[in-house]
Order: structure tokens, then sequence, then C-alpha cells
């Protein structure tokens, strides 16, 4: 629940608005664990709320640190006995949080574990909240960053997703930055107009993953509904809309996406957008995908800086290669 939900959901039990934003500080900025905890509400009231309410959505079935880097791949299991995951990943002052927001996807990305489950339903605001009040009560670097790029298509789970990341932003809840949220989409266009529309300021991430349509297609069929022309369009939309760089996804699959030709049209076609292009050499998971040599890597980020007009460009080696920390990777092995 929101602060406003919490305040209307006292009144409806004749306590005061006011016991809703205790509740709401309880839950969010404080996290406590159990009701008992909430030492300024009534007895009377604390009980009444045990009995009836939940305050935990999640239960911790595994933790998985790497043996190589900070990061650490956490499974939940919910109420219904799903599993989700969430990575939390240190790097210097930096802490990033990676959410999920779908038990399994719909989207089918050929190169994606999560992909592979099919979608069994969106997460609640709960559970999306959950995973980030465990990772800041158990992991003692502070939380710099928050991204939605676990588990599922943000944009198709759109209210509870951006209910979250304003509880996250509000500084009565988790008070991260706007800045500091990232919400990472394949291209849902209907969603990405709709988040551009609205007063919230939260980062844009579009996972393009290639520079032609015919082979875009076949690694990610959405792109047969919202091409790669129109997710252009898109970013360049919010970049101008936001005063804000949209940021493109560019997963490096070996054969498939990562010839010179591919970072020449790629260049071209972000020529003249305000955007970051993160380039992400794949994180194998024993498919029929695998990761390019550093020199092809090499290759095609040069191709990249040396067309630059308009954009930034950066390479995000996976963190956690030893703990699956592809998304979707633990999930379906422990399912
Ligand atoms: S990459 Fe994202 S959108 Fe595509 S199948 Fe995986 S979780 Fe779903």
């Amino acid at each position: 629940m929101n602060l406003k939900e919490l305040q209307t959901f006292c009144q409806d039990n004749g306590e005061s608005a006011f016991r809703g934003s205790q509740l709401y500080e309880w839950m969010y900025r404080h996290g406590v664990d159990t009701i008992e905890e909430m030492s300024n509400l009534s007895q009377s009231f604390r009980e009444k709320l045990s009995e009836n309410c939940s305050i935990q959505t999640l239960h911790v079935d595994r933790t998985n640190p790497s043996q190589i880097d900070q990061s650490v791949k956490l499974l939940f299991r919910t109420l219904d006995q799903q599993f989700i995951e969430t990575v939390s990943m240190v790097d210097g002052n930096r802490h990033t949080v990676c959410l999920s927001s779908q038990v399994g996807c719909a989207l089918d990305c050929r190169f994606c574990a999560t992909g592979e489950m099919g979608l069994t339903r969106n997460l609640t605001t709960g559970e999306i909240v959950d995973q980030l009040i465990y990772v800041r009560k158990h992991i003692a670097q502070p939380i710099t960053n928050v991204v939605f790029m676990g588990m599922g298509e943000p944009f198709h789970n759109y209210e509870n997703v951006l209910n979250a990341a304003d509880i996250f932003h509000d500084p009565k809840g988790f008070n991260l930055a706007s800045t500091r949220i990232t919400i990472s989409t394949v291209g849902l266009l209907p969603q990405i107009q709709q988040f551009i529309q609205e007063n919230r300021r939260y980062k844009l991430a579009i996972s393009l993953n290639a520079a032609f349509d015919k082979d875009r297609s076949k690694i990610m069929p959405v792109n047969k509904k919202w091409p790669i022309e129109d997710l252009i369009h898109a970013g360049r939309e919010y970049s101008n809309q936001k005063k804000r760089q949209v940021m493109f996804e560019y997963v490096l699959l070996k054969g498939v996406n990562d010839s010179e030709e591919d970072a020449l049209e790629l260049a071209g076609l972000l020529k003249n957008v305000e955007c970051k292009i993160n380039v992400i050499p794949y994180n194998e998971m024993g498919g029929e995908f695998t990761r390019p040599d550093t020199q092809t890597i090499e290759k095609f980020v040069n191709v990249l800086h040396k067309h630059r007009r308009g954009y930034r460009v950066l390479v995000r080696w996976s963190k956690g290669q030893d703990i699956a920390a592809g998304c979707g990777q633990l999930a379906g092995q422990t399912a």
C-alpha cells in the first residue's frame, strides 16, 4: 500500500489518517519485521493489525554470494510458493539492487532464462518493495541505485512497479533520487508513451539488442509489434521531454548482433539521440547463445566510439557470473 491507501485503510478501521503515515514509516523507512515493533501504535490497534494483516510477503530461500566479486543473488519464495530473484551488486561506493517485477515473463526473449519460464503472475507492489527491504536490512552497504532489470517485463506490471518506485523515491520511504531508479523495458510502446506523459522522472532503459529488425525479431518476438525505429523515436521523445538521457541496452551475442556492420548501423540509428548505450557482453547460461571474445567486443565498442554523435558508450561487464546472475537462471533451476 502507498501512503494514501494506508491512510484510507486506517480511517476505514476507525483510526486517524495519521496512523497511516506512521504505518508507512514503520514499514518502508524502518523496515520492521513485525507489527509488534510499531511501538507508537496502541496495543489494541497492533493486535487488530496482527490478526488481519501481513507485512512480509517474501521468505528468503537461498542466498548465493559470488566468489569473484561482491554480488549476491537472493532467491525469494512468495507466499504462494513461487520463486523470484534479486541481485545486489556492490562496486566501490555504489550498491545497485536489481529487482524482479514478475514471476516469469511472457515475452520470450530467446537469450533469457526467465523467458523460458513463461509468465505465472505479476508481483504485487509489496513483493517488489520487500525485495529492497530485505537487501537494505541484510547487506551493510547503503543502497544507491535500483534497477528493474530482474525477472519480468516491468511495463507489463506498470501500476505495481511504478507504485513501488514511488515508495523508493519518497523521502519518507527509501529516499532515493529519481535518477537512482531505472526502469528497463524491452520496448512496450504504449507504456513507454504513458511513462513519458506522466510526471514521474525515473530513468528509462530500452533493451535494444540488435540494429536490424530481422535480427531483433529472431531473438525478441516483441519486435514484430514494436520495431527498432519506433523505440528509438520513443527514446528520443523521452530525452526531449524529461531532459534526461535515455539508455539503450545492447546485449552482445556472438555471431548474432556483434559484427562491425551491426555497430555501424547502431551508431547511425542513434545519431543525434541524447542517450547512453550500455553494451553488455552476454552472461552465458549454457544454451544456444555465447559471449563474443574480448577482441570482438572491443572492436564493436570502438566502432561506436568512432562514429559517436550525441551518445555515450559504456561497457557493462556482467557481475556474478559464478552465481547464475543472469535474470531467471536460479529461479528457473529451483522451480
Ligand atoms: S529479457 Fe526481460 S522481457 Fe525478455 S524474456 Fe527476459 S525478463 Fe522477459
